[in-house]
């Protein structure tokens, strides 16, 4: 692979977004699938929100600012990004709490089915999800099967009820096919709850035409929501009347403002909504969506391959950066926007690289991982991030005490 960073940045049709982000000086920011950077326009959003809405209008913000619209009106937008037709996708709590009331709903539609098929490489929360419900319901009505990631399509079968499926493994950035996976699901009557974690906002999805059942995602990672924005669920159209959440929340009723000592659910996909939104968190997902009305996702899909495959490029012309073990597929067509190597000092090598103002992370036991974000990282960063992760190679800086400590959250 010939090329010049230079010129790649020259020609790079997103080189522009970056100045709509806040930029640290000096930092290489490559850890936008953990918490992505922050828009600038979220900062005059939340500014607003709290000295204008807030401060000042008070309560009356939730009409006059749509504050009690914001599930929906975020949503819908997050649904352009996933390939969802309006009317399915609601701005709302967790991954993990989402995926609770998925997965609940899910079960009672698929009466005498218990299995829910799984990965074991599969990110934690959503698998402890499946648990809390196995030690509610008991086993006779959730099951979980945990299966290899490349048994998953094989373990379906007339006694699978739910798929959970996430779409990009957190560790190796393996990207799964969710179509063939949710064809051959449907062919023997399961269910497909797709997890977009690794998905949204970095590569094009289609929801509604992969016939996905249920989905999750959340924002704060290549979304750029914030730390703990809220997250988004779909519920497709042809299950919304059948489906039932067990978490009965007044945002959910039909008519939430009546005050009805009954609950009835909303008809639709607000159902899925439980309490009050957090109105300062999600007006800046809001606000953090604004980029996205100016690029397309295959032209974030395309730099996000060529970011990773430069990456790939220097770093094996690196005799140093030898011991780094690539766990991620070889295929960019066959991962998300990630890079993950094993190696055996990898949380002392990130440390290093943190000390430098190069941010990636670890994952234990012994992985490194990149993530890249097209709107904001450059060509020339990944340039000079692999010569000075090549530096701190030669000089085995990873070993240095101060680079031994560890943290709480990594
Ligand atoms: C980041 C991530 C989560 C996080 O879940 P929260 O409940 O929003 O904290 C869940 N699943 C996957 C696959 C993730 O990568």
């Amino acid at each position: 692979m010939k090329f010049n960073l230079n010129t790649l940045d020259a020609e790079d049709p997103l080189a522009a977004i970056q100045s709509q982000f806040l930029l640290p000086q000096g930092t290489i920011y490559l850890d936008g699938n953990s918490l992505g950077m922050m828009p600038l326009s979220v900062k005059s959003r939340i500014k607003d929100v709290t000295e204008q809405q807030w401060a000042v209008d008070l309560i009356t913000s939730w009409n006059k600012h749509q504050w009690i619209d914001l599930p929906v009106n975020v949503g819908e937008r997050i649904a352009k990004l996933i390939g969802a037709a309006p009317g399915q996708t609601l701005c709302c709590d967790t991954i993990s709490v989402n995926l609770f009331k998925l997965l609940a709903a899910a079960l009672v539609m698929q009466q005498g089915r218990n299995k829910v098929v799984s990965t074991t490489d599969n990110f934690p929360t959503d698998l402890y999800m499946v648990q809390g419900l196995e030690d509610l319901l008991g086993q006779t009505r959730c099951q979980l099967q945990l299966v290899e990631e490349s048994q998953l399509a094989s373990a379906i079968d007339d006694d699978t009820a739910i798929l959970l499926v996430t779409e990009v493994n957190f560790r190796t950035g393996q990207k799964l096919d969710i179509a063939a996976l949710t064809a051959k699901a449907h062919k023997h009557g399961a269910l497909v709850i797709v997890d977009l974690a690794h998905s949204a906002g970095v590569l094009p999805v289609a929801l509604d035409d992969w016939q996905v059942d249920f989905a999750v995602g959340c924002t704060y990672k290549y979304l750029n929501g914030g730390p703990g924005a809220p997250a988004f669920a779909y519920v497709a159209t042809r299950h919304q009347e059948a489906m039932q959440q067990p978490l009965y929340g007044w945002m959910g009723h039909a008519n939430g403002f009546q005050f009805d000592v009954n609950y009835q659910a909303a008809a639709d996909a607000r159902q899925l909504l439980v309490g009050t939104p957090s109105v300062i968190a999600m007006s800046a997902v809001d606000a953090a969506l604004d980029v996205y009305d100016q690029v397309t996702m295959t032209q974030i899909r395309q730099k996000s391959m060529q970011l990773t495959e430069v990456f790939l490029a220097l770093l094996s012309a690196s005799p140093d950066c030898a011991q780094l073990r690539c766990i991620s597929p070889e295929s960019p067509e066959q991962r998300g926007s990630q890079l993950s190597f094993e190696f055996e000092h990898a949380w002392g090598l990130c440390q290093a690289l943190i000390k430098s103002n190069i941010i990636a992370d670890f994952r234990a036991p012994n992985y490194i991982r990149f993530g890249f974000a097209p709107l904001y990282n450059s060509y020339r960063q990944i340039g000079t991030a692999v010569a000075e992760m090549a530096q701190i190679m030669a000089e085995k800086r990873y070993l240095n005490p101060e680079f031994q400590v560890k943290n709480k959250v990594t």
